[in-house]
This record gives C-alpha cells, structure tokens and sequence, in this order.
C-alpha cells in the first residue's frame, strides 16, 4: 500500500513537471522565439518525462493489480502484457484462471 502511493505520487508528479515544461515552453516560443532545435530539444527531454511518469503509473498499477476467480477463488496475478491486452473495467477483467484454464470476468 505504501509502495503504491509512493509509485502513484511519483508519477503524479513526473506528470506535472512534463506539463509545467510544455506550458513553460510555449510561453517562451511565444515570447521570445527560440530556434526550432531548442524547441526540439526541450520537447524531447517533456517526451521522455511523460514516458517515464506513464511507466511509472503504470507500473504501480500492474504491480497492485490482483483479480480474484469467481469460481475457484484463485488469486490471479495478470503479466503487464497481459493486463494491457485484457478487457478491463475499474474493478473487474477479463482473466485466464491459472487453476480452472477458463476465461472469465474477475473481480479485483
Ligand atoms: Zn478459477
């Protein structure tokens, strides 16, 4: 519970920092004009900023993502792969049981 928070609040803040960059650098642009590679460039560094901030949540996401059977009662654990490809609602997925080999709607 305290790592999610921690993984959540990091990347919370990574995202912000990207935007504060994006926002600061279209003022700038504006304003003063820069040249098209300090634009690039600064966009560049936003990109890999907002890259990591998404990894970051997502991330915390898959690691404190853990889907119950309902018919077994099987604790089932998705892979990052699989937790992106799945159907997904905010409590529940699309899940194969590791016990049953069946697909079916598992809740969180
Ligand atoms: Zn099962």
């Amino acid at each position: 519970m305290k790592l999610k928070r921690r993984g959540l609040a990091i990347g919370l803040f990574l995202f912000i920092l990207a935007i504060c960059i994006g926002a600061i650098l279209f003022l700038y642009h504006y304003k003063s004009g820069m040249s098209t590679v300090q634009v690039a460039v600064i966009a560049f560094v936003m990109i890999v900023i907002w890259s990591l901030a998404e990894g970051f949540l997502m991330k915390t996401l898959v690691d404190t993502s853990v889907y119950y059977c309902p018919d077994c009662h099987e604790r089932i654990k998705p892979s990052a792969v699989e937790y992106f490809l799945t159907m997904r609602t905010v409590n529940q997925a699309y899940l194969k049981c590791p016990k049953c080999q069946k697909r079916r709607w598992c809740k969180r």
